[in-house]
């Protein structure tokens, strides 16, 4: 029964998209993900960091300042109000620069909502405190390990129940991979799932632009290799990126389930 509800939930949702009574593709994006580093500690079986280097060349391991700084700038002009999120595939406590970072987003982006995602391997109280007072709303904490890390585990016996519910949210990959896999999906074909699996209906990932380090829009938070650049917000603003004829064509597409590119016709939820 529920599958058969669901079968036509992914039914009506697909036909409202193609007729247009759903359009969330033109227009501006409620929320970013940007990288400041390539560099992650772990190699965890489900995640194409496994597998692969995610960038190689040292020089594209931390985005550089003068692409963090557009990147705000371009934000700042939008009067940028949405969530905004410093990771993709790297690990952003490595990066040393964040708590300073996200200091310099709250202070151009009062209104942003800053989400820092995690492995929580670098966290402790120290830098939840130094994170939060510098303007991080939440974490969200992807655990990996059958236990949390020690210093999460602390923050998560300093803060009440209602703290933990505004300010942490745990993620269980581990669990999730060895059971039910439903918080995970292929990467565009990079890795190899065992649970049912199909396409996405009305892909959400092509509603907000994800940023790599070299400053580069990538297609979405998939695209591990960068294979698919709409843009380098160097050359042109990051909107103007978002919403070029060619983007809004490809994004619209996805989003109707026609999957042109190869990364999406690998990609299986
Ligand atoms: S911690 Fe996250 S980014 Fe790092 S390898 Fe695991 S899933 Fe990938
Ligand atoms: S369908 Fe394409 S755009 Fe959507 S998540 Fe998959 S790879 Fe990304």
């Amino acid at each position: 029964m529920k599958t058969f509800i669901q079968l036509w939930k992914r039914k009506i949702k697909r036909i409202t998209a193609n007729v247009g009574i759903i359009e969330p593709i033109h227009g501006s994006f409620k929320e970013i993900e940007f990288e400041t580093t390539t560099y992650c500690n772990r190699k965890c079986e489900y995640c194409p960091d496994s597998k692969f280097e995610r960038v190689g060349a040292e020089d594209g391991r931390y985005m550089k300042e003068e692409v963090f700084e557009k990147l705000l700038k371009d934000l700042s002009v939008m009067g940028f109000k949405g969530m905004i999120a410093p990771h993709l595939y790297g690990e952003p406590l490595t990066d040393p620069r964040l708590v300073d970072w996200m200091a310099r987003i709250r202070k151009i982006l009062p209104h942003a909502i800053i989400k820092i995602v995690t492995n929580g391997d670098y966290l402790n109280e120290n830098k939840y405190t130094e994170l939060i007072n510098a303007g991080a709303d939440y974490f969200c904490v992807s655990k990996h390990s059958p236990e949390l890390p020690q210093g999460v585990v602390s923050i998560l016996n300093k803060l009440n129940e209602r703290e933990q519910l505004k300010k942490m949210r745990i993620l269980d990959y581990y669990e999730d991979y060895r059971n039910k896999q439903a918080m995970l999906n292929t990467r565009g074909g990079d890795i190899h799932l065992k649970k049912k699996l199909k396409h996405p209906v009305c892909c959400q990932y092509v509603l907000y632009p994800v940023v790599n380090t070299f400053g580069d829009v990538i297609l979405c938070c998939n695209d591990f290799h960068s294979r698919y650049v709409s843009g380098n917000i160097m050359d042109r603003p990051l909107l103007e990126i978002w919403q070029d004829p060619k983007n809004i064509n490809l994004r619209t597409r996805i989003y109707k389930g026609r999957f042109d590119l190869p990364i999406c016709q690998n990609c299986w939820l």
